[in-house]
């Protein structure tokens, strides 16, 4: 048995990747993060300390938030949740009392595929959702998180035309 590491190394002594001095499209890929003008992407925080940032997506749901909100009351820790609008709109009662110490976010009304989703569609899933968690929460969303990770470019500017960023 041999390791990842020296099956990886066989691997590329038989078959190199081939290189032919530019990138395959003659155009060098973007590599920075997506950007609007008052938006950003945010990937990690900023700090001198050894931190962790606790997130929560697709609830609220009544099985498994309200035993997470007490888990983190008991440790005084706060945490980001990113609900679907679908459930504020049935289970948004749950985090009633979450302003003020949790941060809450948008993360569409019903979980699609953003980047399969034509503009209207999109506009439809972040603006209800920040309409329904404006109407149950008081205040509208300033954070986004696509499902899957999948930040499609009219995703993300919809998103900061609609929310102000
Ligand atoms: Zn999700």
């Amino acid at each position: 048995m041999i390791s990842a590491e020296e099956a990886y190394a066989e691997t590329e002594s038989q078959t190199p990747l081939q290189f032919y001095g530019v990138f395959a499209s003659g155009i060098r890929p973007d590599l920075s993060p997506p950007s609007a003008p008052g938006a950003s992407v945010i990937w990690s925080g900023l700090t001198d300390n050894r931190r962790v940032a606790l997130t929560f997506d697709d609830g609220p749901m009544p099985d498994w938030t309200p035993r997470v909100l007490r888990a983190l009351a008991r440790h005084d820790v706060p945490a980001t949740f990113f609900l679907k609008g679908i459930n504020v709109l049935h289970h948004g009662a749950i985090h009633r009392d979450s302003n003020g110490t949790h941060e809450l976010g948008n993360h569409t009304w019903d979980h699609p595929d953003l980047a399969r989703l034509d503009y209207a569609e999109c506009t439809d899933q972040l603006a209800r959702t920040s309409t329904i968690m404006q109407k149950v929460f008081g205040t509208r969303p300033t954070l986004f998180r696509p499902p899957y990770g999948h930040i499609a470019g009219s995703s993300f500017h919809r998103f900061a035309q609609l929310n102000g960023l």
